[in-house]
């Protein structure tokens, strides 16, 4: 199953993008967590977007397009994967709707998620995420069951993203509404959009997901 999980930050695409993965054994591929990787690495790429992603501001087409192409490519992607984060404009989709329709394949669905605005800046600003396995946390909305250790993996070791503070939020959702929020009317006319209440509680939004995977053809 090939999935796309839209809507604009802080609206839970990683969160569900990592249940889904886990439990249907498909993989999750994050280009924000893939850049923010090579920036760590301090590689070419991460030089580049570096900047932009502490602006809030999107990194090229050619960049994300690139590093997408060459990982769906790879044996792992063969039972299908989740899109999270990508495609972000109009020409990214179509760059990978070609990069498919060259195999005879296409997105099975695209799952947006809708949140209102000031929902949004409450669930960045209190984000944080496992250093060592990248289990995702909310401060308010999804604590650790003991306080201060990863429930996945155990490490006491965590992280907040550069990104993830009150000046950029603005910037990063008129990203959204300038370059991706096109998306729904571009997936809405290949009739593959479905839209879920991301502002319900997270285990409610997995199975509002689950009961739109379940009835695709
Ligand atoms: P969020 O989860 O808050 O939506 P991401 O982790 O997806 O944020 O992205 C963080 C940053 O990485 C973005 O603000 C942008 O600078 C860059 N980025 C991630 N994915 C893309 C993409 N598909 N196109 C352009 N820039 C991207
Ligand atoms: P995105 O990948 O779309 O930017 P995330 O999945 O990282 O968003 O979620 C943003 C923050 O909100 C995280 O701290 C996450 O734990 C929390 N969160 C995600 N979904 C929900 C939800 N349905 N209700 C409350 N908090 C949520
Ligand atoms: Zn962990």
């Amino acid at each position: 199953m090939k999935l796309i999980l839209l809507g604009p930050p802080g609206a839970g695409k990683g969160t569900q993008a990592q249940q889904l993965a886990k439990n249907r054994n498909l993989i999750q591929l994050s280009t924000g967590e893939m850049l923010r990787a090579a920036v760590k690495a301090g590689s070419e790429i991460g030089l580049k977007a570096k900047a932009l992603m502490d602006k809030g501001e999107l990194v090229s087409d050619d960049v994300v397009v690139g590093i997408i192409a060459e990982r769906i490519e790879k044996p792992d992607c063969k039972n299908g994967f989740i899109l999270d984060g990508f495609p972000r404009t109009l020409q990214q989709a179509a760059a990978l709707d070609t990069m498919l329709a060259s195999k005879g394949d296409r997105m099975d669905a695209v799952i947006e998620l809708k949140v209102d605005y000031n929902r949004l800046v409450e669930r960045i600003v209190g984000r944080y995420a496992c250093a060592n396995c990248g289990e995702g946390y909310h401060d308010r909305f999804k604590r650790p069951k003991v306080r201060g250790v990863c429930d996945v993996c155990g490490s006491t070791d965590f992280t907040r993203r550069a990104d993830d503070n009150a000046e950029t939020v603005t910037t990063r959702m008129m990203a959204y509404y300038r370059e991706t929020s096109p998306l729904i009317g571009y997936y809405f006319c290949k009739g593959n959009l479905h839209a879920v209440d991301g502002m319900a509680p997270i285990e409610e939004v997995a199975v509002a997901i689950a009961d739109i995977l379940a009835k695709l053809p």
